[in-house]
């Protein structure tokens, strides 16, 4: 079975540790290498460890940790094709291997659905060992089509709930910086992410995490109580059929398997 970890999640960094019986996969690298280190070494890791890290995007949040990890480790890295060239760029790193299709990394398949977001390329990824799908997809600003099909078959599925609209709309970011979360290529309000949930719930998932949650213009009791309210709208006891839970920009969540 496929198990994830949210290590930690927000616009400060982000790192989702993806376990199977033989890999042990990180989806992006924020923070910094100790950063990184010292939350491995709460799940009992070391670099070592990691099978491979997947890269989303090349905003510092996903990245950070990269050229510190880079230097002390030959962990194979992986980022789209189109996205690739700027990660190396960002972080003074060579050889991130490119992808353009699914991949595997030891007794994993790895696919990915395109994100709408500002940067060169944005994927999310989902993760399959025979037994069960799980995906984790954060940095978008519209939910397509084809992210809800990507979505539907796994157990597990980890999204953006980014921030409350009113909170943002109301809050003191700059204009532009507000019109660039709230547009299409920005990222998923509470609002956004309970509209997916919706959908979620027609599929196989059996436990939700809700990441990348603003630590400005949201809080984790809003993001919690508007995904509650599909749940009570479809009569579904939260933590009977399906689990909410919530990730943490200081603190890892627990393993979810
Ligand atoms: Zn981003
Ligand atoms: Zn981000």
């Amino acid at each position: 079975m496929v198990k994830l970890t949210s290590l930690y999640s927000g616009s400060h960094g982000n790192c989702t540790l993806i376990q199977s019986a033989e890999s042990n996969i990180l989806v992006d690298a924020g923070f910094t290498y100790n950063t990184l280190k010292r939350y491995l070494n709460e799940v009992g890791l070391t670099p070592s460890d990691i099978t491979a890290i997947l890269i989303t995007h090349e905003h510092g949040d996903h990245i950070g940790a990269l050229s510190g990890w880079a230097q002390h480790n030959d962990t194979p890295v992986f980022a789209h094709r189109l996205c690739a060239p700027s990660v190396e760029s960002k972080c003074g790193i060579t050889g991130v291997q490119r992808f353009d299709d699914g991949f595997r990394v030891g007794d994993v398949s790895v696919d990915f659905v395109k994100c709408s977001h500002d940067a060169s390329y944005c994927c999310g990824y989902r993760f399959y060992d025979g037994y069960n799908y799980v995906a984790s997809v954060t940095d978008t600003g519209t939910v397509t089509e084809q992210l809800e099909e990507f979505l539907l078959p796994c157990s597990i599925v980890q999204i953006e709930s980014n921030h409350d609209e009113d909170m943002l709309v109301r809050g003191n970011y700059p204009y532009q910086l507000k019109r660039r979360i709230l547009s299409d290529n920005g990222h998923l309000s509470n609002r956004q992410a309970s509209v997916l949930i919706d959908k979620l719930l027609n599929g196989n998932v059996r436990d939700i995490v809700l990441a990348h949650i603003s630590e400005n213009n949201n809080t984790h009791e809003l993001a919690f109580a508007e995904a509650m309210k599909v749940f009570r709208n479809r009569h579904i006891e939260e933590g009977r059929q399906v689990r909410l839970h919530l990730a943490y920009q200081y603190n890892r969540s627990k393993t979810i398997e």
